[in-house]
């Protein structure tokens, strides 16, 4: 059964007493519920804050913590980096690789991003891989060919023997932060032709992979997203920050 998966991206938002606040209230609101074994809350806070929220989430069945990204080397002289083995030694079991913002701001190409989810699948941690189509691209028509080149710099470096460590977010980058979401049917539509494309590259291994949305997820919303077939939760940037929003997202998840 595939995990259903609400993912919260943090980005770079909070000061340390805050984001423990914000762990501490969606764990301890989390940990009391009941809810399918393969349901899973994740939380991405800041690096600084990696180990302490950790450690308050080890408490909660069905919670996990993720860094937003990592390191494409594995140690040494990279000042400022933070590598894949430092992030599973915090307690951390996820890492978000190839974001827009990474792409956009940070010029993360193909080649920097297969590296980086070597380094995450090499390290124990699952990598959500996040793909997406600009605005410009979603216009004309060319998304299927811009998601399709995505996966494949994906495929080339996850063997099938290590999929169990792969999730991947279709996040249209017209939809990230803009208050703009992709409809059910928008999104259904590339989540189908991702889990395609998996199972052409994989065999039946890739219906295993839980496929996120994200971009302007919120608790209006998101029922009638995670509804779909193909979308086995969500990555959720804004309304993350938010407690009681956060909650209510995981629990639109459908039962
Ligand atoms: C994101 O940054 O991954 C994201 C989905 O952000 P938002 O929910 O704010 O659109």
């Amino acid at each position: 059964m595939r995990k259903k998966i609400v993912a919260g991206n943090w980005k770079m938002n909070k000061s340390y007493p805050e984001a423990i606040s914000l762990a501490l209230d969606i764990t301890k609101e989390l940990s009391h519920k009941i809810v399918p074994a393969h349901f899973e809350a994740v939380l991405f806070p800041p690096f600084p804050f990696l180990r302490p929220v950790s450690e308050i989430t080890f408490a909660a069945p069905h919670m996990q913590t993720g860094a937003q990204n990592c390191a494409s080397e594995r140690s040494g002289a990279y000042t400022g980096e933070v590598s894949a083995e430092m992030i599973t030694s915090c307690g951390a079991t996820y890492v978000i690789i190839g974001h827009s913002e990474r792409r956009a701001l940070y010029k993360e190409d193909c080649h920097i991003i297969r590296k980086k989810i070597n380094e995450a699948i090499s390290a124990g941690l699952t990598a959500i891989v996040c793909v997406g189509e600009q605005l410009e691209q979603r216009k004309n028509g060319t998304f299927r060919d811009v998601i399709d080149t995505q996966l494949h710099e994906i495929f080339e470096v996850v063997p099938s023997g290590k999929i169990a460590h792969l999730v991947i977010a279709y996040e249209p980058v017209w939809a990230i932060g803009t208050g703009e979401t992709a409809s059910p049917q928008q999104a259904e539509e590339v989540h189908f032709f991702i889990r395609e494309k998996l199972i052409a590259n994989y065999g039946q291994d890739g219906a295993s992979v839980s496929l996120l949305y994200g971009g302007s997820c919120n608790p209006s919303n998101a029922s009638k997203l995670f509804a779909c077939e193909n979308i086995d939760g969500g990555l959720i940037g804004g309304a993350s920050l938010n407690a009681e929003q956060f909650i209510a997202i995981f629990d639109s998840l459908p039962q």
